[in-house]
C-alpha cells in the first residue's frame, strides 16, 4: 500500500525537519514546495524570477501554478510508493487540487502539527539553512558556526560543512505576514481535512524526537495500523533510519 502524508502546520511547527525525516525512513520523496520553489529563485530559472518578490514578502504563490507543481512531481514514478507533502496544500483550491491528483492512489494521511503563534516567530527568527542542502538549525539552540552534524547531505556539506544562512522570507515582519496568511487562508482549509478519518492533529511543542514518536503513531492509528507495523514497513522499504 502506497504511503501518503501531508504535513499540516503553521510555519516554523517543524513540517519540514519531520517531513524530511518520515520520507527517508519510509524510502519515500519528500516534496516540499517551499524547497522546489527557492531552488528556482537559487537557479533564477523562470520560475524563480515570477515567485521570488512574492516569497520575500511572505505572500503565496498562485494556485494554478503550485498545483502544476505539485501535479508534476507526484508523477513521478519514485512517488509511486508514496509522498510526504510538505507546505501543500495551502488553500482550498489547492485541497481540492489534491483529492483529485490522488484520487486512486489510496488514502491520504493528513496530520496538523499545533504550536502556538509566539512560539512559532521565535523560532522562525532564529531558523538558519545550509546554502547548499536546505538542512535547518535552531540559531538559539546551537553555536550554529560549528554544528555540522545536523547537515551531511550533499557531498560538499559533507567535505566543505554547511553554510548557514537565515531565509530571506524568516524575518520577524514577514514571520507575522506569513502566519496572517496561514490564519487566513490554510488554517480553514484544514477543516477542510479535519472530518475526515484519516486526519489528526499532533502536539508540536515538545522535542523533535517526540514529535517525530507522535508522527508514527498518529500516521499508524489513521490507517488503522499499530505503530509497529509502520516501522516495519520502514524496515521492508529499505529506507534509512
Ligand atoms: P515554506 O517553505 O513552505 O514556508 O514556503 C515558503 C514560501 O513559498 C511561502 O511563503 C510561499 O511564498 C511559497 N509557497 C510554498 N508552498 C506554497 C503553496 N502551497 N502555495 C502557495 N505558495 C507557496
Amino acid at each position: 500500500m502506497a504511503l501518503n502524508l501531508v504535513m499540516l502546520g503553521p510555519p516554523g511547527a517543524g513540517k519540514g525537519t519531520q517531513a524530511e525525516r518520515f520520507a527517508r525512513v519510509h524510502g519515500i520523496p519528500k516534496v516540499s514546495t517551499g524547497d522546489i520553489l527557492r531552488e528556482a529563485v537559487h537557479s533564477a530559472s523562470e520560475l524563480g524570477r515570477d515567485v521570488k518578490e512574492g516569497m520575500d514578502r511572505g505572500e503565496l504563490v498562485g494556485d494554478d501554478l503550485i498545483i502544476e507543481i505539485v501535479r508534476e512531481r507526484l508523477m513521478r514514478p519514485d512517488a509511486m510508493a508514496g509522498f510526504v507533502l510538505d507546505g501543500f496544500p495551502r488553500t482550498a483550491p489547492q485541497a481540492k487540487a489534491l483529492d483529485e491528483l490522488t484520487a486512486s492512489r489510496g488514502p491520504v494521511v493528513c496530520v496538523e502539527i499545533q504550536v502556538p503563534d509566539e512560539e512559532l516567530v521565535r523560532r522562525v527568527r532564529a531558523r538558519r539553512v545550509c546554502e547548499d542542502c536546505g538542512a535547518n538549525a535552531d540559531a538559539f539552540e546551537h553555536a550554529i558556526d560549528s554544528v555540522s552534524d545536523l547537515c551531511q547531505n550533499t557531498e560538499r556539506c559533507r567535505t566543505v560543512g554547511p553554510t548557514w544562512v537565515a531565509r530571506s522570507d524568516d524575518s520577524e515582519i514577514v514571520v507575522r505576514e506569513r502566519l496572517k496568511i496561514y490564519w487566513r487562508n490554510t488554517r480553514p482549509m484544514i477543516e477542510y481535512y479535519k472530518a475526515r478519518p484519516t486526519f489528526r492533529a499532533i502536539d508540536g511543542m515538545r522535542s523533535p524526537e517526540q514529535v517525530r514518536e507522535a508522527l508514527v503513531g498518529a500516521v499508524a492509528a489513521a490507517l488503522g495500523q499499530p505503530a509497529e507495523s509502520l516501522r516495519d514497513l520502514a524496515r521492508q522499504s529499505g529506507g534509512q533510519a
